[in-house]
């Protein structure tokens, strides 16, 4: 018979893509344009498609009280593109919308946070997800409960919904 497997082989191009969650803020200037421009410069960066968004919410500032409060918002996005080069791409695009360094918590342009990534977890030096303070924050799970509210937090095993209703932040946010 016709023997098989000794042509090449028959590549299928698989695109793994993963549902991405990220955080959005800022408290500069244009609020929403600067969340906006962010969000449409990601889409373009990362190759990925743009699924949801949660709406925009303004929200005390967390740390110090000195400053202006912030826009926050999430996002989910499909992309292809590995943790650490999105990570990159986070910090480029933060770079290039003239984010200067006012130390932690200070007040910024934009601020990209990579909050969830399917359900894998990472932990390097740079890197962490699902990111370390979403469970504590309200100005991330209420607009993350807006969008995925049934999703299981994979460390944690609680869904956004449950965290959400739990946390003890009480810091202010709201929807706009
Ligand atoms: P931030 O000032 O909030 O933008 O924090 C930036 C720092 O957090 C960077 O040095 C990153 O390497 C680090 N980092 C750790 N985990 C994450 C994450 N999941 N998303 C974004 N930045 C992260």
């Amino acid at each position: 018979g016709e023997q098989r497997g000794g042509g090449p082989p028959c590549f299928d191009i698989l695109l793994m893509t993963e549902l991405v969650y990220i955080g959005i803020g800022s408290n500069i200037g244009n609020r929403i344009q600067n969340c906006q421009q962010a969000l449409i410069t990601l889409v373009e960066c990362t190759g990925g498609s743009l699924r949801r968004r949660s709406s925009w919410y303004q929200t005390q500032p967390w740390g110090r009280d000195d400053q202006d409060d912030f826009i926050n918002g999430v996002a989910e996005m499909e992309m292809a593109m590995p943790p650490h080069q999105l990570l990159e791409v986070c910090q480029e695009i933060e770079c290039l919308m003239g984010r200067k360094e006012s130390g932690c918590w200070g007040p910024r342009i934009i601020d990209l946070d990579i909050l969830l990534y399917g359900s894998q977890i990472v932990r390097s030096p740079d890197l962490e997800i699902p990111h370390p303070c979403l469970h504590q924050r309200n100005f991330v799970l209420v607009p993350l409960a807006e969008i995925a509210p049934d999703l299981v937090h994979p460390v944690l095993h609680e869904t956004i919904h449950s965290l959400c209703s739990s946390v003890s932040d009480r810091k202010q946010v709201l929807k706009i």
